[in-house]
């Protein structure tokens, strides 16, 4: 790292443990912190919608973050502050756009990396996903997501790659099972890790009740995930469900869904929430006005179990093999560039 990035890392850190002391009347002083380390053109939806945020402390958003000073470890939520918004955001930012002008190539915000499990064939090893994330970490990228038919399998390299890579921050989506006692003792000193857990707005959640538990008690940060079609939506935009996941202690929910805007009204009911829940909530990939449109190759991409990368897992391409080609070589590939070239619409399975 650059001296001067190491200056403005070192900057924002102290910032941090300022506002840590006495996160209500410090909290409105933060932006001003970010706006002294980082450039005005950097990140700038961001900021807004962060200035507004703290502005209002009635606002269901101020009481979400004021809760992570209740209910998450003190340790966990700075290592949370320095991965998530230092290291991930603010610094990667500038990182990212240095490496996009020097290459010529989008470098994403985030990478989902299948972690494949026994019986998926050849499987990426530790040292493919140590090499993929030192290389991604080069170019600017910091955020990781652990992703494939159950991540957890692999608990004892999930808890490494957390331990190595201690200036990024993993996220794994994870039915959860596999959450035990002595996993949240892992997690609690790694604390670089969150995980998604899938949830189905039906009596099958109940079987999550000890994991959610043993999370609470641990005051380890986590969120939910779900799938819907049309079978199931109406199961997922009940008010209840957001109720629910907030009530188990759950800070963001993602949602998936292929249904089309128009007839999906989960992501109606999303928005409506947006105003008075206190829970964050990501839809992949209708929230257009966050992302600017499709995210493929520009904020994230998917490597599958076998180390095929691709802009996003939903496209039909094939995509390099990180196996024998660099990161790099594979975000200047033909199926990459062309979502460098003009902002495509969908053209996976949301199509
Ligand atoms: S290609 Fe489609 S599914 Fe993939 S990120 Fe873009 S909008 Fe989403």
């Amino acid at each position: 790292m650059s001296v001067g990035r190491e200056l403005k890392k070192l900057g924002m850190k102290a910032a941090y443990h300022y506002l840590d002391r006495d996160p209500e009347t410090n909290m409105p002083k933060l932006m001003e912190w970010v706006d002294k380390f980082v450039r005005d053109d950097v990140l700038t939806v961001q900021r807004d919608v962060f200035r507004k945020i703290i502005a209002e402390k009635d606002s269901n958003w101020y009481r979400l973050l004021a809760s992570l000073w209740q209910d998450i470890d003190d340790d966990v939520r700075k290592v949370l502050f320095e991965n998530l918004v230092i290291n991930a955001n603010a610094l990667a930012a500038i990182q990212a756009r240095e490496s996009t002008v020097k290459y010529q190539c989008n470098i994403p915000w985030v990478i989902a990396l299948d972690m494949g499990r026994e019986g998926d064939g050849e499987i990426l090893s530790f040292d493919d996903l140590d090499g993929i994330i030192e290389q991604a970490k080069d170019l600017g990228t910091f955020m990781f997501l652990l992703t494939g038919r159950e991540p957890l399998v692999r608990k004892e390299e999930v808890v490494a790659l957390c331990n190595k890579h201690t200036d990024c921050q993993f996220m794994a989506f994870t039915d959860g099972l596999l959450i035990d006692e002595d996993f949240a003792v892992q997690a609690l000193r790694v604390k670089n890790f969150i995980p998604a857990i899938r949830v189905y707005a039906a009596a099958d959640d109940k079987k999550l009740d000890d994991v959610f538990a043993i999370l609470r008690t641990k005051k380890l940060p986590y969120g939910e995930y779900c799938m819907y079609d049309k079978s199931n939506a109406e199961r997922f935009a009940r008010e209840a469900f957001f109720d629910d996941a907030i009530e188990r202690g759950a800070k963001f929910c993602w949602f998936f869904s292929s249904l089309a805007e128009s007839e999906d009204q989960v992501y109606q009911q999303i928005k409506k929430y947006r105003e008075s829940k206190t829970l964050l909530t990501i839809n992949f990939c209708k929230d257009e006005a966050m992302t600017g449109g499709c995210i493929a190759g520009k904020y994230y991409c998917s490597v599958s179990t076998d180390g095929r990368i691709k802009p996003c897992s939903f496209l039909p391409c094939s995509g390099m093999n990180l196996k024998e080609n660099s990161l790099l070589a594979a975000y200047r590939s033909d199926c990459f560039m062309e979502y460098y070239h003009c902002d495509l619409k969908c053209r996976g399975v949301f199509e």
